[in-house]
């Protein structure tokens, strides 16, 4: 039991970084994740060094307190949702890029560095940091880490893990430890650096960062290619891959993404088609790339324009926007499952009938590249109980289908709280039995992240 005195005990031994006010408290007590049910930490903790984290873990080991990791709080699975009796560590403040090496090619930085900020400092040498969630502006590399997240640019250049050279790691004692190595390869024992990435701060607090950088690429070309309806569309997506070309973005939008992004950002998207394939192709054979694929979507029958960099620019922001704003009014759940490419068509053309049986509105973009789809299914509230349970039906049976069809619960936003109710349904008992060993090699005591990412 967390007392009184036990949180008088972390504000005297982290003077300045813990706030119990109600505002703070309500701020940090969840991410976007689809989780109605609000808890309110006992205390959020702002870290502004390694030693203030280590003291956190040293204090929670010693009283048995849950402990939840932050970054900005953009995750959508509930990863970050407070849990009861825990404190929120914030690692927001800790936005120091230690270092930019141009010649090795790697970044070394700090959790709280949003992913943004690292591309602007490393573009002046030339450089990238490639991974890109479409919440690249505000989303942190700690979160990126945590949650292994993907990206539109995944598509050629991989996912977070494939750019993780090295972690800093704080243990649930307080014990700070090194995994991974500053050079591309390295194969020295268990590959503990891929194990903590997408772990979702339930095996450590990642507190340093040493990533892959890639080049800049120095030409971009931008395609829109417009289809009249959204299987053809995604029939696109293996004639783009049996060319044998390889994209740097490839994202699908349907016609109720078009129509929504029309609708909140005055552009004229819907008129063009009933759904996008936005393709860019990057580095010096970008051209020829691009009107390799330019050529294989006209024989498929779609409208195609390349786009200058302004309008290819605005694209590429709108795809980011797709996700929308939350309405008061609407009860609304984004997906995130992914299917091997060869079954895109045949789950989106299952995704449209699902929803007409169960009577819910859908609209999908994916990664299709990955083959990673973002379905959103939604009623109106005021519909009632029974359409809630219709989308929930509706929900179930879209991860079921993707299961089926070889695919997995998620693709890139993590397990977090909202789909752990999915996660036997993917893993065998063996697999699970193993993972929740792992966590009690980590974790004895069972305080970081409690009741998230896995079934312990
Ligand atoms: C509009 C929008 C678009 C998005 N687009 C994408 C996308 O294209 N691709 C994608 O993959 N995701 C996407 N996301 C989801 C989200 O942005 C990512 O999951 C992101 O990586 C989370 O980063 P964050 O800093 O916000 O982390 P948070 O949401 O704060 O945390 C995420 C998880 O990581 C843990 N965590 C955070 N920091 C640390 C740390 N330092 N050490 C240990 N654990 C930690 C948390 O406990 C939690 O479990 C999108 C979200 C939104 C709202």
């Amino acid at each position: 039991m967390t007392d009184a005195t036990t949180i008088a005990e972390l504000e005297a031994s982290l003077p300045g970084r813990v706030s119990t006010s109600d505002e703070d408290l309500a701020r940090y007590s969840r991410d976007q994740g689809p989780i109605e049910q609000v808890i309110l930490p006992l205390a959020v903790v702002l870290a502004r060094s390694v030693d203030d984290v280590r003291t956190l873990l040293k204090w929670a080991t010693r009283h048995s307190v849950p402990i939840v990791c932050r970054g900005a709080g953009s995750g959508v699975s509930g990863g970050a949702h407070a849990t009861t009796g825990s404190v929120v560590l914030s690692l927001e403040l800790m936005t120091r890029i230690v270092e930019i090496n141009p010649d090795d090619e790697t970044a070394v930085v700090e959790p709280g560095v949003v992913n943004a900020d690292l591309n602007a400092a490393a573009a002046p040498y030339g450089l990238m940091y490639a991974p890109d969630p479409a919440s690249y502006r505000w989303s942190t590399i700690g979160g990126n880490v945590a949650t292994n997240a993907g990206g539109l640019r995944c598509a050629k250049y991989g996912v977070t893990r494939d750019s993780v050279l090295a972690l800093e790691v704080v243990l649930a004692d307080g014990s700070l430890v090194s995994t991974g190595h500053r050079t591309f390869k390295g194969v020295a024992g268990y590959d503990l650096t891929a194990l903590m990435t997408g772990s979702e701060g339930t095996l450590g607090v990642i507190v340093g960062i040493t990533v892959r950088l890639r080049y800049l690429p120095q030409a971009v070309h931008t395609l829109a290619a417009f289809f009249d309806d959204f299987t053809q569309a995604a029939a696109g997506v293996l004639a783009i891959g049996r060319a044998r070309v390889q994209p740097a973005i490839l994202e699908l939008l349907d016609g109720r993404t078009l129509e929504a992004l029309d609708g909140a950002h005055g552009s004229d998207l819907r008129n063009r088609g009933g759904s996008l394939l936005l393709v860019q192709t990057d580095g010096y054979g970008a051209a020829v790339e691009a009107e390799v694929i330019r050529r294989v979507l006209l024989d498929l029958g779609a409208g195609v324009s390349e786009e200058g960099s302004g309008e290819a620019d605005r694209l590429i922001d709108l795809r980011r926007h797709s996700r929308g704003d939350e309405v008061d009014d609407l009860y609304r759940v984004g997906e995130d499952v992914a299917v091997p490419k060869s079954q895109l068509v045949r789950y989106v053309a299952a995704l449209e009938a699902m929803a007409l049986r169960h009577e819910v509105r859908l609209k999908v973009v994916a990664h299709a590249g990955d083959g990673n789809l973002h379905p959103t299914f939604w009623v109106e509230r005021s519909e009632g109980e029974r359409a809630q349970e219709r989308l929930e039906e509706a929900l179930d049976e879209s991860v079921r289908c993707a299961l089926d069809l070889g695919g997995t619960i998620t693709g890139e936003h993590g397990v977090g709280q909202y789909k752990r109710r999915w996660l036997a349904w993917e893993q065998s008992p063996a697999v699970l039995e193993l993972q929740s060993r792992i966590k009690q090699v980590f974790d004895p005591l069972n305080i970081l992240n409690p009741g998230k990412a896995i079934i312990s």
